[in-house]
């Protein structure tokens, strides 16, 4: 495919905290002088003992070892917190769109300061100290930052589930890590529907008799079970704490929370981050990757239970001292409007979303986006998953009015914040294209056998070095940790994906290595096939996975979910196979297409291809682990559309 290249907007680029000199220059030093370049970046920070060491980092097969900053000492919510509400006590941290319009809140900066203090003074008083483990399983919330962030002013770690988990998920995570309290709420509220969040907590806690305490928002007042010897409401608790809490002083490599990996792969992994790398790349990183300047509202769609929220809704931002707007509900209810809608009220100037979510609003036109006026957005970003170029041009020209640069940015729950991206001032955008590593960040593509792919070429996406918010273990299990990214090619950092580079240096990521495949010898991505069905017209989705195949060793299926009030047709297969034979050529054409209704994904709505695999092959059966699949009937309904085939 031969995209269009989108040129640097140069009003953007002449305000921009890094133009295309600049980056080229500070790429350079950071790799040359990471000490000196991770030293200056990391005044971002208020540090309340200075670090003298910067970078102690190694991956060498007899020792991994990861610390950054390791003698500083600093407080993650003081530098996300006090610090603001000292000069703008009275202006938003957080404007709250609720799932039901009209529903607001504005959380102003010293407001947030002092819920955090008495939430924190009320987890002390539960005997929560440094150190220790606390769950949080909350709905999109401005709870939900409060209780992050309390954990952080007394050093303690929290470990937040995504709500839309069930009670057996729930369980799991905080058997992983032993938190002996639990900050829940009454209910969710999601598409007008409510979601029995306590209820589930309490069905999660019957089998963790070591969880003491569990702190229940009230977020819809509704009828809910409370075990008095167990529970407390949030509100009551914290309207007897005191409303000061001095920030406890930790050390950079103290742990600042454990999160879990999306289980896009297999049994989600529990990261665990510390608190002065993590910290330092995340506000490095959202300041420049979206350009941003004091006084722009930043709406990060992301769910509070996944990292992109972690680093790119609280910590990034926060710790610039941006004001974040928080929705709670979903982009289609109660109708296709509801992001646009947001968007125009709040004025918002940097939008972060996923490519999941943009098809499925393409799905449904472009009426519902230019009935509002976005004029206000200056910097669109895009997560989780490669963006097809036909959802880019879609997001770039109908979201940004072809005016706003789309950051890609790609990172992993693992690396903490992002390794590829462009920066909107710096660099000239290719649809699809994640572009070139961020500061102090070295890729490396390497073959099979572990040479390297030099210049233009493809391989498995590795890193040479370490970077200051990756994660330090995968909680309880160092092996497993050592043994999935750093065994598989010694003295790198392996991530699992594939990726490609091109003549100018612009990295493409070519699919998950686990999806990778073989045809006749040859090496096919998911990506590309994928990308070159969903330029059709008719087609919303598509996914492909390999099968056995007599001949080829591996053939190609592909899952095609095609656009509301399209009809399925054998013309219309002709047709798809054609565009695949052009675009990329026969050997990538599919030998099978079905069309399915939806297509399985997880919670944070990633397509789950180990899942079409297993049906692909035949086995109809057994899905894996579905701990993290998001609706479990439409696997049903694409077997029970093959099982009356076959
Ligand atoms: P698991 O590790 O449990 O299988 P997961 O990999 O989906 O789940 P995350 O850490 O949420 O868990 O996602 C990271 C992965 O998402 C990356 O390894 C990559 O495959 C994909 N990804 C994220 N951002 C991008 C992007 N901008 N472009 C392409 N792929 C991306
Ligand atoms: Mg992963």
């Amino acid at each position: 495919m031969n995209p269009h290249v989108f040129p640097i907007p140069t009003d953007l680029a002449s305000k921009a905290h890094v133009d295309a000199r600049g980056y080229e220059e500070m790429y350079r030093r950071s790799i040359d002088d990471p000490e000196g370049f991770w030293r200056e970046q990391a005044q971002i920070l208020d540090w309340s003992r200075p670090f003298t060491q910067v970078k102690n980092t190694r991956y060498s097969p007899e020792d991994v070892t990861i610390e950054w900053f390791a003698d500083g000492r600093l407080n993650a919510s003081y530098n996300c917190l006090d610090r603001h509400a000292a000069q703008k006590g009275s202006e938003p941290a957080i404007l709250w769109a609720g799932d039901t319009p009209g529903d607001q809140r504005r959380v102003t900066w010293s407001d947030l300061r002092q819920e955090v203090s008495r939430l924190a003074n009320t987890l002390t008083k539960l005997g929560v100290k440094k150190g220790d483990f606390v769950s949080v399983y909350l709905p999109v919330i401005p709870e939900a930052i409060a209780a992050m962030l309390a954990c952080a002013r007394i050093g303690a770690v929290h470990s937040v589930v995504f709500s839309g988990f069930s009670a057996e998920a729930l369980a799991g995570r905080i058997k992983d890590c032993r938190s002996r309290v639990l900050i829940t709420a009454d209910e969710g509220l999601r598409a007008g529907k409510y979601v029995p969040l306590k209820k589930n907590a309490d069905a999660a806690l019957e089998s963790l008799p070591f969880v003491e305490h569990v702190l229940v928002v009230r977020r819809t007042s509704r009828d809910v079970p409370m075990n008095p010897e167990r529970d407390l409401w949030y509100d009551g608790a914290l309207a007897q704490a005191p409303a000061d809490c001095p920030p406890v002083e930790v050390g950079a490599e103290d742990p600042l929370f454990v999160l879990y990996t999306s289980g896009s792969t297999g049994k989600p992994k529990g990261m665990l981050h510390t608190t002065g790398g993590y910290l330092v790349h995340a506000a490095a990183s959202f300041r420049a990757m979206f350009d941003y300047h004091p006084g722009d509202i930043h709406f990060c769609t992301a769910d509070v239970g996944w990292v992109t929220a972690h680093t790119y809704l609280i910590y990034g931002p926060l710790a610039n001292g941006a004001t974040v707007v928080l929705f709670e509900g979903v982009p289609t209810w109660p109708d296709a409007s509801r992001w646009w809608q947001i968007i125009e009220a709040y004025r918002v100037n940097i939008f972060y979303t996923a490519p999941t979510a943009i098809r499925s609003l393409m799905r449904e036109g472009e009426a519902p986006v230019r009935k509002h006026d976005l004029s206000s957005l200056r910097v669109l970003g895009s997560v989780g998953e490669p963006i097809n170029p036909e959802a880019w041009l879609w997001y770039h020209e109908v979201v940004g009015g072809g005016r706003c640069p789309i950051t890609d940015t790609y990172w992993q729950t693992e690396t903490g914040a992002v390794l590829l991206c462009p920066l909107p001032g710096a660099m000239a955008l290719k649809p699809g294209s994640a572009a070139k590593p961020f500061f102090g960040v070295r890729p490396a593509l390497l073959n099979s056998d572990g040479s390297a792919v030099e210049g233009e070429g493809a391989g498995n996406l590795c890193f040479a070095d370490s970077w200051p918010g990756q994660a330090r273990t995968i909680l309880g299990d160092r092996e497993r940790f050592l043994k999935t990214y750093f065994s598989t090619f010694p003295g790198y950092y392996f991530t699992g994906d594939g990726a490609r580079r091109d003549a100018d240096g612009y990295y493409w990521i070519t699919g998950r290595l686990d999806d990778v495949i073989n045809v006749s010898g040859h090496r096919l991505g998911t990506v590309e096939i994928e990308a070159a069905l969903a330029s059709h017209s008719s087609v919303a989705e598509a996914a492909v996975v390999g099968f056995p195949h007599e001949i080829k060793g591996q053939g190609i299926f592909a899952f095609v979910t095609l656009k509301e009030g399209i009809t399925e047709s054998d013309e219309l297969r002709r047709e798809l196979l054609q565009l695949v034979r052009t675009r990329i050529g026969p050997i990538a054409m599919p030998d099978r297409i079905e069309w399915a209704p939806q297509l399985p994904k997880n919670r944070s709505g990633k397509i789950l291809r180990r899942i079409l695999t297993r049906i692909a092959a035949g086995d109809f059966e057994s899905h894996g682990d579905t701990s993290t699949v998001a609706d479990l009937s439409v696997v049903e309904d694409i077997v029970r559309r093959f099982q009356k085939q076959n």
